[in-house]
């Protein structure tokens, strides 16, 4: 079942461990690791982008947030970085509004956890 058939009219949808594995699956149907989504996903608790059911196993994910339109794709913006290329399955080459390039896990973007490069020097703020 599409994740987006599943939302229910708030856009929520929940998943059990292993429909989340699928759903980050990259192209080629590989799926991350369950550490490496529930890590993901804590932290996007603590964030308040996704909620944890309090009555089953299940997590609540707000489909906006992990599927904004054109879901993954060159050019594509989340925050102040922008999608270059992808380098490797699910990790992306990113450029920063301050000019910066690194690469992130892409679930990393789409959850919302981050939205720039970690270059505390350029994003300080001018006093
Ligand atoms: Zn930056």
């Amino acid at each position: 079942m599409l994740a987006a058939e599943r939302a229910d009219r708030t856009g929520l949808a929940g998943f059990d461990d292993g429909e989340l594995r699928d759903l980050f699956a990259d192209e080629a149907g590989k799926r991350p690791d369950s550490k490496a989504i529930w890590h993901v996903l804590r932290l996007a608790v603590k964030s308040g982008l996704v909620m944890p059911d309090p009555t089953t196993e299940e997590i609540r994910l707000d489909l906006a947030m992990i599927q904004p339109e054109g879901f993954p794709e060159v050019g594509a913006v989340y925050g102040d970085l922008t999608l270059v290329r992808e380098v490797a399955a699910g990790t992306w080459l990113c450029k920063c509004a301050c000019g910066s390039a690194r690469t992130f896990r892409i679930e990393y973007l789409t959850t919302g956890i981050t939205s720039r490069c970690n270059n505390a020097s350029k994003h300080r703020p001018v006093a």
